[in-house]
């Protein structure tokens, strides 16, 4: 660790990591849009506010994977996006994103959800196939407008879904409980995925307990032929007691610890890239929302880099 690990950086990284490296075969990038929120604003705040979180992890080594990421990641820093109409700003980040996956396996830090539609945009093109998804989130993202507007950051899932990005039969939610009608929340049931609401998840913290909900991603990802599977984390699915700084809080929801053990028991799945999206840096206390998305991205990547080490 470094002499001074709790420095205040006018150069802030995840990490501390070096910027801008395209020989790491891991990044972090910053998409600091929020024009597509439907209550609080300030999600464009969020990648300043994770990345200087992250430096409270001082050297990175994680605790059970017992890998330091810092030794594989760069932070190529934020996307360049109008934070103004929606598809001009999608526009805008498409060639960025595309650019990005050629060099790396990414951690996007939000911005609002809006985002993660242009993300598997263009993953889908990239890999050339669609993807299993794992979406953690108190909201099904599901609804088929945004209040008159086409596409908004409640309405990604959905889109996803029928523009074939994803397969329906590999796309996992966890933690939904926000008002909504039938059809929305039951939408990814429907076409024959798997909604784990949070009234499902209450009490079930450990490995054992979170079983269940573990076997049945895994069976859902090998039934894909072991699909590449991309991980978006809403920081809504947390309940507010542990994530208040976000634009929809929505009480009742899951716990950091929960999250935890779901990344950490799933760290090798064919992963090809995440993004923690909605922390919402104007309404936190203490920092405890970008504690948590820093610590997610952290526990995403050291475990990702964990099983591709322990491969043959
Ligand atoms: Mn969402
Ligand atoms: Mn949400």
């Amino acid at each position: 660790m470094s002499q001074h690990g709790f420095a205040y950086l006018s150069q802030n990284t995840f990490l501390k990591a070096p910027p801008g490296d395209a020989a790491r075969p891991f990044a972090v990038a910053g998409i600091p849009f929020d024009g597509a929120v439907t209550n609080r604003p300030g999600a464009r705040f969020a990648p300043d506010a994770i990345r200087r979180a992250s430096h409270m992890l001082c050297d990175g080594t994680h605790p059970l994977f017992d890998v330091a990421p810092l030794d594989w990641l760069t932070d190529v820093g934020d996307l360049v996006a109008p934070n103004t109409a929606l598809e001009a700003a999608r526009e805008a980040l498409q060639p960025q994103i595309a650019a990005l996956l050629g060099r790396h396996h990414l951690c996007w830090l939000g911005g609002d959800h809006s985002v993660t539609l242009a993300l598997l945009r263009a993953y889908r093109a990239r890999l050339g196939q669609p993807l299993a998804l794992v979406h953690f989130d108190a909201h099904c993202d599901t609804w088929v407008d945004h209040f008159g507007e086409p596409s908004g950051h409640g309405t990604w899932t959905y889109e996803a879904i029928q523009e074939g990005l994803v397969i329906p039969e590999a796309t996992v939610q966890i933690g939904i409980r926000s008002a909504g009608v039938r059809k929305a929340r039951e939408y990814v049931n429907d076409v024959g995925g798997r909604v784990f609401t949070a009234r499902e998840l209450r009490g079930r913290e450990s490995p054992e307990q979170l079983a269940g909900v573990i076997d049945e991603i895994r069976r859902r990802v090998a039934a894909a032929g072991n699909a590449p599977v991309y991980l978006t984390l809403d920081i809504d699915c947390l309940d507010p007691a542990f994530a208040p700084g976000t634009g929809t809080p929505e009480p009742g929801g899951m716990t950091t610890a929960q999250v935890l053990t779901l990344l950490e028991e799933l760290h090798d799945l064919p992963w090809v890239g995440m993004d923690c999206v909605e922390v919402a840096p104007p309404y936190d206390h203490a920092e405890l929302t970008s504690n948590a998305a820093a610590t997610f991205v952290w526990t995403y990547l050291s475990g990702v880099i964990a099983a591709r080490r322990q491969q043959p």
